[in-house]
């Protein structure tokens, strides 16, 4: 039986992650967390402090890149060349970077790659911001998740005060709004619903109730 693929696109704070994760173990598919694989790359792109610029010096970094995601509970641990940095991808300095590498053709045609495998060896549920148009068009079920930008800021600081990391409110409304309009305006692979996915608001959801309308979705 060919895996089936589930694909949730969404600007960034919309609650993609959580219900990501929990629909993914409901159903029993692994989990795709491609927003840590955009972050990984720009880690090891800053750490280098490679140049976009100097394409040969990229396309050497994306060749010898050894980027794992490994599933930790309901979760995902990324590993980059063996180190754990699925703590270090999640500041929101790795943010911006993360979204500023993600423009980039070559990083988006490697991770396209390495995303496209994962899908061909089982079923998945797959969280990004291209996996409904360009990574996997002929999904089996498409969804665009989206909030208020209010609402994402809202639950952006919540979740990073959760991690430890206090930041000013009226910061991450700035960088969530800011991040979504470079997103949805890039030339290559830009933020935006596939024509086929459902959207669904969830300002106003709770996120078990977004993930039961998923799964009856689904299993219509
Ligand atoms: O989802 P997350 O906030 O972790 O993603 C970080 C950044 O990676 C996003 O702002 C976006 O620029 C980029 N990204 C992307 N395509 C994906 C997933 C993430 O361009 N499929």
């Amino acid at each position: 039986m060919n895996p089936v693929i589930v694909t949730i696109d969404g600007p960034s704070g919309a609650g993609k992650s959580t219900i990501t994760k929990q629909l993914a173990a409901e159903l029993l598919f692994t989990y795709l967390d491609t927003g840590a694989m955009y972050r990984a790359v720009g880690l090891k792109i800053h750490r280098t402090g490679t140049n976009l610029d100097d394409r040969n010096g990229l396309q050497k970094l994306l060749d010898t890149i050894d980027l794992r995601l490994v599933p930790d509970g309901d979760g995902t641990r990324v590993l980059l060349n063996n180190e754990d940095v699925s703590e270090a991808i999640r500041t929101p300095e790795m943010s911006m970077i993360a979204s500023r590498v993600s423009a980039d053709k070559l990083v988006r045609e490697k991770l396209t790659l390495l995303q496209r495998n994962v899908g061909q060896k089982g079923s998945i549920v797959a969280e990004g911001r291209d996996m409904g148009t360009v990574v996997f068009p002929k999904a089996n079920h498409k969804f665009f998740l989206d909030a208020s930008p209010e609402e994402r800021a809202r639950r952006r600081q919540k979740q990073l005060a959760e991690q430890g990391q206090e930041v000013d409110y009226k910061e991450t409304l700035e960088q969530i709004i800011k991040r979504d309009k470079d997103d949805s305006s890039r030339a290559l692979s830009p933020l935006k619903p596939a024509e086929d996915a459902i959207i669904i608001d969830s300002s106003e959801m709770t996120i078990d109730e977004v993930v039961d309308f998923m799964v009856k979705y689904i299993q219509r």
